[in-house]
């Protein structure tokens, strides 16, 4: 069904966990905006009671970041920040990029106290190395999504639109994000891209993990790809919708498991 060769895996960065730690969670594409006040306040509530040593953000924590400087007063940006900052306070916090939100910058994460985390990392963690993505450099079955993603990430991309003003990047992150809807009704969601499991396989064998762990399909499960080497997806949250939902990984010396905050 694909026509294309496995990719190749790009330049990844590695590190280890603490050996003082015992617990580190993950979480992605919580989408976070205004228009989702239960979901945010489900994810204020998560970085308050967590007990983890390491919380890991995999991109699409936000729905749209339009640039670190639109931590305004009175912004949701702002607040999300106060937040952030709170939970890194407590425990390491680290930050990978989402397709949604991109365009966090070293700003962001420098006022936070939060790491940034480039996409792949590997994670090594109790004897287990972990290769952590967002996903959607993966999903290679998407040919305009690739081809889009090879624009807004070029640096040249990158510095003209956060050199307009903020409203301007507001009309136009929402033209985006309208057209990416308008492309997703168009096609069932069994059909929505996912992860090329070749490609997932090489990059796990390249870094020598047995282990993914991506988000950005909104499909939680845990999968064998191929005979030792398993991927878990995580869930989006979304407590403004029915059914509610808002779920954790959780890796301990033990291995994986999930925690749903919503009974
Ligand atoms: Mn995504």
């Amino acid at each position: 069904m694909a026509s294309h060769l496995p990719l190749t895996l790009p330049p990844f960065y590695e590190f280890e966990a603490d050996a003082t730690w015992r617990c580190i969670e993950f979480i992605s594409d919580l989408h976070l905006s205004e228009a989702q006040p239960r979901t945010t306040a489900a994810w204020v509530e998560y970085l308050e009671h967590s007990q983890a040593d390491a919380i890991y953000i995999l991109g699409d924590l936000f729905e749209v970041w339009i640039g670190d400087d639109a931590r305004q007063p009175g912004r949701f940006e702002t607040q999300a920040a106060v937040v952030l900052a709170n939970a890194a306070s407590q425990r390491a916090m680290g930050f990978m990029a989402g397709n949604r939100d991109f365009l966090v910058g070293s700003a962001l994460l420098g006022a936070c106290g939060m790491v940034g985390l480039p996409d792949p990392t590997l994670l090594s963690a109790w004897g287990e190395r972990v290769l952590l993505t967002h996903g959607d450099a993966l999903c290679l079955d998407d040919l305009a999504y690739q081809d889009f993603r090879r624009l807004v990430r070029s640096e040249a991309w990158r510095r003209d639109f956060l050199a307009q003003p903020l409203a301007v990047r507001e009309s136009q992150a929402r033209q985006m994000r309208d057209a990416s809807e308008a492309g997703k009704r168009r096609v069932p969601a069994a059909n929505w891209a996912d992860v090329d499991t070749a490609s997932a396989v090489a990059w796990m064998h390249a870094t020598a993990s047995r282990t993914m762990v991506h988000g950005h399909t909104h499909r939680p499960g845990s999968e064998v790809l191929a005979p030792g080497y398993t991927r878990h997806v995580l869930s989006d949250w979304d407590c403004d919708g029915a059914p509610p939902r808002a779920q954790v990984l959780r890796l301990t010396r033990d291995g994986f498991t999930r925690i749903d905050l919503v009974p």
